[in-house]
């Protein structure tokens, strides 16, 4: 067995698995605290994304623009946008006039940003128990991770100061029916139905329960890939609905209202969530049923009836017989059970959302639970706990009964990541045992962080394309306060440099060190570094060159000797940061004035 991340030395977060609420929580521990050791395990082989429903052409049920940053940081390298723009897409993109990009697609943008955190997770790695650890002072401050490689079976050990827990919901299956290669819940409809029922023009019975978007598009799909098929649909209304996609109803899944649905007592959020249930559960998407409605009326026309709606029922049992598949149907409104037969099956039935109760055996004993058993989650999505439990266990989509609808949806991924990472920043309790005492004196603001660029005079740029190597050049850069809205910076790349990878509009970081010591001196009093993000463009016009020089420096005689036969390079400037390298030494912010003071 390996340790990882030991008990004297954790990391801050371990995320349980790599879906898009991690990968949200990635990138924002990335953007709002880069400093925090993050480490996410994830059992698949690689990014993947309600695969068995991927099917051909299935579309987001919500726009791009509500991707895993966007709506929080607009000028984040990992939007949607930018995604497309890597891939050389973007103008194509944009001529398909499509809000909602196909599910494939947007699977591929989850894998094109979980690549760039390749460093900081470990697939094939299923976890099996989450343990808290007491420390000397009897407190309950660090969790245990155990977990699998599924490749090679070795068990690791890893411990850390808070967990966020995200691995999605488990397929709802009712107790009575046993599941197999023709009894599949839709979450396995693609991995198995296609390669289970090879004949296409064989007249298959086939039947589905349930009556959500899984339960419209796999029904469409059976009665469009089999041309003689029939398909039996069991749902527990009268007929399919439509998804509630009306303006105002969706306005739940802003920031600001799904903290107010927070802000609601019990009865009053129960009776809200049931109002607003039919904007997700058991609906579905209005185009799409009168796309199912054409398909069936074809069949009318050509006098055959291949889609039997059974109304009104619930499965309640099944399982595969040597004839088939024997299907227990109830009615709910007083027609008692009968017996279906069908070669396959499959439950649109949903999922549920519990913690497992075998993977949190020893926590759950010190966690607060509401009437129905459910963990009480906190506004900043921490499970309340005993006192004794000072570490923190964070949950991703297990909080609906008190985060409204949205918690188990995309919408609301950028805001939540950013709550959570927030909230474990802030956390005194934990992170100050892990961070050298009085590391940040001050935060730098704005002026103090151009003060020290100004100071600087060169700094180091960084650029790397998808699937390149980083490119990084030391040159002399100087910033031009008076253009765009930070600042922009300017420098000259020497024949020698490289033209760094997508430069041109592409993003880079620039960082600047403004107290390097001299080598052999021990490092001076601040030395905080300054990350600026911002977006490059070349300058290959002279004139422009020269001018550029010229304004920078009025009193430099020589800037058309300077500019000759060089590139210049422009930088927008996004953001700017100010980090401290690790170091037990408190440092402070001082500006240039300060310091000669
Ligand atoms: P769902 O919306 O939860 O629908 C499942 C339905 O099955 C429920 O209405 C449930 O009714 C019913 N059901 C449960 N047990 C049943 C039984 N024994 N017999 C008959 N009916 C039963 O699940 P889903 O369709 O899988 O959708 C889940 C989420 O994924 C939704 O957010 C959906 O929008 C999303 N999704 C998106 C796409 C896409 O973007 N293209 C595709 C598929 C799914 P009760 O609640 O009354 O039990």
């Amino acid at each position: 067995m390996r340790n990882l991340g030991t008990p004297d030395d954790p990391y801050d977060v371990i995320g349980l698995g790599f879906g898009p609420s991690n990968i949200a929580l990635a990138i924002a521990a990335q953007e709002i605290v880069p400093d925090r050791r993050c480490l996410f395990l994830e059992r698949s082989p690689d990014t993947r994304w309600h695969e068995g429903m991927l099917i051909d052409g299935a579309r987001m049920q919500i726009s791009f623009l509500k991707d895993l940053v966007s709506l929080r940081n607009l000028a984040s390298p990992f939007t949607f946008l930018q995604y497309e723009k890597a891939k050389g897409r973007l103008e194509k993109f944009v001529n398909l006039a499509e809000f909602r990009p196909t599910r494939l697609e947007f699977q591929d943008y989850l894998r094109w940003v979980a690549a760039q955190f390749g460093g900081m997770v470990r697939y094939r790695s299923a976890v099996r128990a989450v343990t808290p650890v007491r420390d000397d002072d009897g407190a309950l401050s660090l969790f245990r991770v155990t977990a699998t490689d599924t490749a090679t079976g070795e068990v690791v050990e890893y411990h850390a100061r808070n967990i966020v827990h995200a691995l999605g919901g488990v397929p709802r299956v009712p107790d009575a029916v046993t599941l197999g290669p023709t009894v599949v819940h839709s979450s396995a409809f693609l991995s198995t139905v296609p390669g289970t029922f090879t004949d296409h023009d064989r007249e298959w019975e086939f039947a589905v329960a349930g009556d959500g978007q899984s339960a419209g598009e796999i029904t469409h799909y059976l009665l469009g890939r089999y041309r003689n098929a029939r398909v039996h649909l069991i749902l527990p209304g009268y007929s399919l609905r439509a998804t509630d996609n009306n303006p105002f109803a969706n306005e739940q899944f802003f920031e600001a209202n799904a903290d107010d649905f927070y802000s609601r007592n019990e009865a009053n959020r129960r009776d809200y969530a049931a109002s607003l249930r039919t904007t997700n559960y058991g609906v579905v998407e209005e185009g799409f049923l009168d796309d199912l409605y054409r398909l069936v009326y074809a069949d009318e026309v050509r006098g055959r009836t291949r889609l039997v709606v059974h109304d009104g029922s619930r499965l309640t049992r099944a399982g595969a017989d040597g004839a088939g598949i024997r299907i227990g149907v109830d009615s709910r409104f007083g027609g008692g059970s009968r017996v279906l037969r069908a070669d396959g099956l499959v439950l649109a039935t949903g999922y549920r959302r519990e913690l497992d109760p075998a993977m949190y055996r020893e926590v759950l004993p010190y966690l607060d639970t509401d009437g129905d058993g459910r963990p009480v989650v906190s506004r900043d999505h921490r499970v309340r706990a005993t006192e004794e439990l000072t570490c923190g266990l964070y949950v991703q989509g297990f909080a609906e009964a008190t985060h409204g609808l949205g918690d188990t949806l995309l919408s609301l991924l950028p805001f939540r990541s950013k709550q959570i990472i927030t909230a474990i920043a802030k956390d005194g309790g934990s992170l100050a045992r892990a961070v050298p005492p009085a590391r940040h004196d001050a935060e730098p603001d704005t002026a103090t962080l151009v003060a020290l660029i100004d100071r600087c005079g060169s700094g180091t740029l960084v650029s790397a394309g998808p699937g390149e190597f980083p490119v990084a050049t030391r040159l002399p850069l100087v910033l031009d306060r008076d253009r765009g809205r930070h600042g922009v910076l300017f420098g000259l790349l020497g024949r020698t440099d490289p033209q760094l990878p997508l430069l041109d509009g592409g993003k880079v970081l620039a960082v600047f060190q403004p107290d390097a010591a001299p080598p052999g001196e021990p490092p001076a009093g601040n030395s905080m570094s300054i990350d600026v993000r911002g977006c490059a463009r070349l300058v290959t016009d002279r004139d422009l060159l020269v001018a550029h020089l010229a304004r920078l420096d009025p009193a430099d005689s020589g800037p058309a000797a300077r500019a000759g036969g060089s590139v210049g390079v422009e930088i927008e400037i996004e953001a700017l940061s100010g980090r401290f390298p690790l170091s037990p030494e408190p440092h402070a912010v001082r500006t240039e004035s300060e310091r000669q003071s």
